[in-house]
């Protein structure tokens, strides 16, 4: 891959995933700056990651063949409009913002400006994330591969035709995390409820929950349901869970909690 100068606007949970993805892979160093208000994660990250930092926005921005705006969708419109005096039409900029559609960014510039959408997820910091992607016709394949080399630094990426579908990445895969960690949390707190060592409960449902995402992905050609149905033996004990999550309607929770997930990200829009 080509080595541009990143430059993160915004030091936090998202960044710092990205960034710890890019440096692991060998990308260098040198060539990524982030910036930040406070100087606790911006000096973690130095120390971590010995990339460059700065409380400058316009300064780092400026210098940087490819801007990352990484800060929450509700100060994003303030963020942009700071750098604003900046000539962007050299410039990619990515976004990892939910909600924010690409038109606006447009507005908050004040300048035509090369934009792609990106929706990460945590993960992205151990290798092994997702990040969906949406670029509009204005956006050159070569822009095109460079976002998708550096977003594949921390995992899988996809790229989505139409920017509404950035949503459901969200849904499925930039809030998901937080939903297995929930699930995860129940079964610890029901066995921690039952008596057993939180330790051991751990140990023993992090590696069920990982052991199930492996067959998941080495057994393309079984659908999910094929998968579950061949743990669950009838009148065993897998049936009998699986059956109360059934009679308690999992699946209309699940349902009801991704589209709650989209509507959230569509009001932000
Ligand atoms: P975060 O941890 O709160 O990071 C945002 C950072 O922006 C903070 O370090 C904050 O600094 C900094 N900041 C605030 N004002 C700034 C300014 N004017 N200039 C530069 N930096 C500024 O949030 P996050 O979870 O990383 O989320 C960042 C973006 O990623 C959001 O737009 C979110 O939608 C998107 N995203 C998040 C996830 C996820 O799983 N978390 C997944 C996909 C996409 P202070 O804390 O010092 O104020």
């Amino acid at each position: 891959m080509a080595v541009q100068t990143l430059c993160f606007i915004g030091a936090g949970n998202m960044t710092r995933s990205i960034v710890s993805g890019l440096v692991k892979s060998g990308y260098p160093a040198q060539s990524i700056v982030a910036t930040n208000p406070s100087a606790p994660k911006l000096e973690a990250m130095k120390k971590d990651f010995a990339i460059q930092v700065s409380h400058d926005n316009l300064a780092a921005a400026q210098t940087a063949d490819v801007i990352i705006l990484s800060v929450k969708p509700q100060l994003m419109e303030q963020v942009c409009q700071g750098l604003r005096t900046i000539d962007l039409s050299q410039k990619l900029i990515i976004t990892i913002a939910a909600g924010i559609e690409a038109g606006r960014y447009q507005d908050y510039f004040a300048q035509p400006i090369t934009l792609i959408r990106t929706m990460p997820n945590t993960p992205t910091q151990l290798g092994v994330g997702m990040t969906g992607m949406y670029a509009g016709a204005d956006v050159n394949p070569a822009q095109r591969q460079l976002c998708e080399q550096l977003m594949a630094t921390g995992g899988e990426t996809l790229w989505v035709d139409q920017e509404n579908d950035l949503n459901q990445v969200i849904a499925l895969a930039g809030s998901s995390p937080a939903y297995f960690f929930l699930f995860m949390e129940s079964m610890l707190q029901s066995a921690q409820a039952m008596g057993m060592d939180e330790d051991k409960a751990r140990a023993l449902v992090q590696q069920a929950a990982i052991g199930a995402a492996q067959m998941v992905k080495q057994n393309p050609h079984l659908s999910l349901s094929e998968l579950r149905q061949n743990v669950t033996s009838k009148g065993g004990t897998t049936a009998q869970a699986v059956e109360t999550f059934e009679h308690g309607d999992l699946r209309g929770l699940v349902n009801q909690a991704m589209e709650n997930c989209i509507k959230r990200a569509e009001e932000m829009a």
